[in-house]
């Protein structure tokens, strides 16, 4: 299948209300061409610099989403464009993106990723320390960071009980905490369990492989 029915066939599969975030770390700019081609305007990416440099050479009215894990000392490369930064797991990175947008005069969207997967290699934040983040004094100094909502990944597992729980009890956590502190986003879903995040309350889903194609890394 060629990426632009990819494309096509997710848009008819996901509810309007879901935005389709088409990630496309490891792959060519012709890739997004072709994607952008037929309308995608949403791309993710999980490196920094990798972004940047697809960033300076594709169309500007891309919207650029970091999903990846941060490295703090690279903030500043993306701070003058970057639309959404899914993989906020700390306080001090907070901080770091607060004083690049600070640079920029922009305020810039972020989501704090929560840890939901019972396996123990993936980042993201307890729920219980997301709360006090959502409370802290300290964030509401942050003027150019805007917290919008809430990302995480479940377990890589075949198992779909498992994963349609660690969604649920994030989704549960969202609809307990969004009102009292103005989220909108839940980002939960990728290619291989997109349909069950969307069930449990999703309203972005990250999809790779299921647009482009396998990844090779070498
Ligand atoms: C790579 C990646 C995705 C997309 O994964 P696919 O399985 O290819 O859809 C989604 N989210 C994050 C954080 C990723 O790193």
């Amino acid at each position: 299948m060629s990426i632009s029915k990819n494309i096509d066939k997710l848009t008819n599969l996901i509810p309007k209300e879901t935005t389709l975030i088409a990630v496309s770390k490891t792959k060519p700019v012709s890739a997004i061409l072709e994607a952008y081609n037929v309308g995608q305007r949403i791309f993710g990416e999980n490196k920094i610099q990798e972004m940047v440099s697809k960033h300076n050479e594709l169309p500007k009215d891309i919207h650029w989403h970091m999903i990846g894990h941060l490295q703090r000392n690279k903030i500043k490369y993306m701070a003058s464009f970057v639309d959404l930064i899914h993989g906020v797991d700390n306080f001090k990175t907070l901080i770091e993106i607060n004083k690049q947008a600070k640079k920029h005069n922009r305020v810039i969207n972020c989501l704090l990723q929560a840890k939901i997967a019972q396996e123990n290699t993936k980042f993201g934040l307890p729920l219980g320390k997301i709360e006090h983040i959502l409370n802290s004094k300290e964030l509401i100094e942050l003027e150019n960071v805007n917290i919008k909502g809430l990302m995480g990944m479940a377990s890589f597992t075949s198992n779909k009980k498992q994963v349609k729980e660690e969604f649920k009890t994030l989704s549960v956590f969202f609809n307990k905490v969004k009102k009292t502190h103005n989220l909108e986003i839940l980002s939960i879903g990728m290619s291989g369990d997109y349909s069950l995040a969307i069930k449990a309350g999703s309203n972005m889903v990250r999809i790779g492989s299921a647009i482009f194609g396998d990844r090779s890394y070498s």
